[in-house]
């Protein structure tokens, strides 16, 4: 290569570089994880193809609005109560039983704790639009909304009938899921230790005392769950495939912005866990503005219109 063909292949070389680098603020190393399927076969359930695309979809977003790499993950297939089951027999915190909420025999302490959130952002935000003026009767209507929940949670029931929610098991527990992520810490510590995204059919119910009020509003159910320690996650699609509305029609359409949907909801629980970016209640273009109730395709919609920086994909 002559001199001057060599100079203009270097500035052309350290062009590419500058323009990559100011289009993705690539900062970070690239975030490895380990992808565990876990399916609930008494539960409608995706195809592993829209499981594959919905991480495409989630590594795109990473890359468009964090700057950051998830770099393709191996995939593993479980049955999710197996996985459960086997992860519990180890030594959980027997402590356990006193940051959870009894859902079939509430208790006035937690019930207190509830309700004295009764001002804060987190309240406007899940009772958005319909907030009462007056505190008696918020302080009512929480305490309302808070019996019902777990009155509706008792009646859940899967494909084959019988319920999910029981006393006997905690399938259904994010207390137990949040010892389960905490645990992957030392789970495989004495080789190289991967974080994991778990992406689950199976009901997560946020049944730990510190549950936030816009979980309680939408009936207690989970999206997802994220640990600071091991940097794993969990994220159900339960009620993005029970949503009536996304159900209706079964096309490529439906099928192709659900998989998107389920990328976006990937995409929440990776800024928590490896961002460490906590919940956006104030900016609706936000990926960290939870899901508002069940309105997966408002929430969506408002990503993908309000396009800023630190927020939407
Ligand atoms: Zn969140």
């Amino acid at each position: 290569m002559r001199p001057k063909k060599l100079f203009l292949f270097l500035i052309a070389f350290f062009a590419v570089i500058v323009s990559d680098y100011g289009l993705t603020q690539n900062n970070y190393p690239p975030f490895i994880y380990d992808v565990y399927v876990l399916t609930d076969n008494n539960n409608k359930a995706l195809p592993d193809k829209d499981i594959k695309e919905a991480i495409e979809n989630a590594q795109e977003v990473i890359s468009k609005i964090f700057g950051a790499t998830l770099s393709t993950p191996n995939i593993y297939q479980y049955p999710y109560k197996q996985y459960f089951d086997m992860r519990l027999g180890e030594k959980i915190d027997s402590n356990i039983e006193k940051y959870r909420i009894n859902i079939f025999n509430i208790n006035p302490p937690v019930l207190k704790k509830m309700i004295s959130s009764y001002k804060s952002p987190a309240f406007i935000y899940a009772f958005k639009g319909e907030v009462p003026k007056s505190d008696k009767v918020r302080y009512n209507s929480l305490i309302g909304t808070y019996r019902n929940t777990f009155a509706a949670l008792q009646e859940i029931k899967d494909i084959s009938g019988k319920h999910v929610i029981t006393e006997e098991n905690h399938y259904y527990s994010l207390a137990y899921i949040n010892a389960m992520l905490y645990m992957d810490t030392n789970w495989d510590k004495s080789f190289n230790w991967t974080p994991k995204i778990y992406i689950t059919n199976h009901i997560i119910i946020d049944d730990e005392i510190d549950m936030p009020v816009h979980t309680l509003i939408r009936g207690g159910l989970a999206n997802g769950l994220s640990s600071l320690q091991s940097r794993s996650m969990i994220v159900s699609y339960y009620g993005l495939l029970n949503d009536e509305y996304i159900q209706k029609d079964n096309n490529d359409l439906v099928r192709f912005n659900r998989n998107k949907i389920l990328g976006a909801l990937i995409v929440h629980e990776f800024g928590h866990a490896a961002m460490k970016m906590p919940d956006e209640f104030l900016d609706n273009g936000s990926v960290m503005y939870p899901v508002w109730r069940f309105n997966y395709w408002e929430w969506f919609d408002n990503l993908t219109r309000h396009v800023t920086q630190g927020g939407a994909p």
